[in-house]
């Protein structure tokens, strides 16, 4: 597996197979979501607001990476607030209809989810606007001196939008969402608690190590912890007797080549690159996206966050670079060049 693309990983935080579809591990309630505890705090408060004052709550935009909860917090927000839930995603929608048809169908206060909203196109933005702003919409009927505009009265909504890519957001759209929520890496104490909760809705026994085991490994992402823990449940069931323990755990997830930091053959892949092929850094992201033949996109928002928030790469005005934790890691010794260059970076703080 050692050529292994970002569509194949068992790391991967984006959605895979039928696994991911699975909703028994999808929290229902803001009390069951685990961690995130300033988001949950604050749309507790949001909700609550709205529910008293009988309005539709602000528009809602969840900013992060993959697997962290968008979706199930924006699932939660429409039953906190006992109200529809319509989902749909930035790609799917191509024409401005598409849109309008979701619109007109939607009743008051119901919650509509964009899932990756970066990803629509400018013609339906411009239709997005005066929805959110004044629940209404424009439409132009028919073509050429006959077009008319009509204007059409929505039920007062709630869009609950969804973003990998806050860059990639005009400022128009991004000033339009009242309450703008980051999620974060969850820590290993939370993943912990999302993965004995995982197993005892799956009916499977685990023991702490077991949980602790599979948490570490899960690059701080609860999807990639409920994927690692059905793995694991598998060998478990097949080697074991069915209960996880450490050993079992470890066993499973080398097996599955996912080694103790989470790291899988794809991210160890890149960062040997850059050890090997460009002296540790810094290297534009193009060359490395060429080099690994993997599309730039992928690498920006699946590969790199974790292993920049772990420390592993630092994102420089000239590219990439290594930390001597990455080269740690790999077991490799950083090239002269680097360690000059990092001397001299130490020099330039001081
Ligand atoms: P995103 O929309 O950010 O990509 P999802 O909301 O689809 O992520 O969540 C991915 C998976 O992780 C879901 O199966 C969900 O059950 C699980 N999950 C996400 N957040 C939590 C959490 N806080 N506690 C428990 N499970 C979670």
């Amino acid at each position: 597996m050692s050529d292994s693309t970002s569509s194949d990983r068992v790391v991967a935080p984006d959605t895979q197979g039928v696994d991911d579809a699975d909703s028994t591990l999808r929290p229902q309630r803001l009390t069951d979501f685990v961690g995130q505890a300033q988001a949950r705090s604050n749309m507790q408060v949001f909700i609550e607001a709205a529910k008293t004052r009988n309005e539709p709550l602000d528009h809602v935009l969840f900013v992060g990476p993959p697997g962290l909860g968008k979706t199930t917090l924006a699932q939660i927000v429409s039953k906190e607030l006992g109200v529809n839930f319509r989902a749909t995603s930035g790609p799917v929608i191509t024409k401005a209809g598409d849109l309008a048809a979701l619109l007109t169908n939607l009743e008051e206060r119901d919650v509509l989810f964009i899932d990756e909203i970066h990803r629509l196109s400018p013609a339906v933005e411009e239709i997005l606007y005066p929805a959110m702003e004044d629940f209404q919409l424009d439409l132009i009927i028919g073509e050429g001196p006959a077009a008319r505009s009509v204007r059409i009265d929505l039920a007062r909504f709630t869009l609950v939008a969804a973003t990998t890519r806050i860059g990639l957001l005009t400022t128009p759209l991004r000033d339009r969402f009242g309450i703008p929520i980051r999620l974060n890496f969850y820590t290993n104490e939370e993943l912990e608690y999302i993965v004995t909760r995982g197993a005892r809705l799956m009916q499977v026994g685990i023991s702490k190590d077991g949980a602790e085991e599979i948490a570490r490994r899960s690059r701080g992402t609860p999807r990639i912890a409920g994927r690692l823990l059905r793995r694991v449940r598998d060998f478990a069931i097949v080697q074991s007797g069915g209960e996880i323990t450490r050993q079992v755990a470890d066993a499973a997830l080398l097996q599955l080549e996912v080694d103790a930091a989470g790291m899988d053959a794809l991210d160890r892949r890149y960062i040997g690159t850059i050890a090997q092929n460009f002296g540790g850094g810094p290297v534009g992201i193009e060359t490395i996206a060429a080099s690994l033949s993997e599309p730039r996109d992928a690498i920006e928002e699946i590969i790199e966050p974790y292993l920049i928030q772990q420390g592993y790469i630092q994102r420089t005005p000239r590219g990439r670079m290594l930390t001597p934790r990455a080269f740690n890691h790999m077991g490799m010794a950083a090239p002269k060049s680097f360690r000059e260059q990092q001397a001299s970076l130490f020099e330039e703080d001081s």
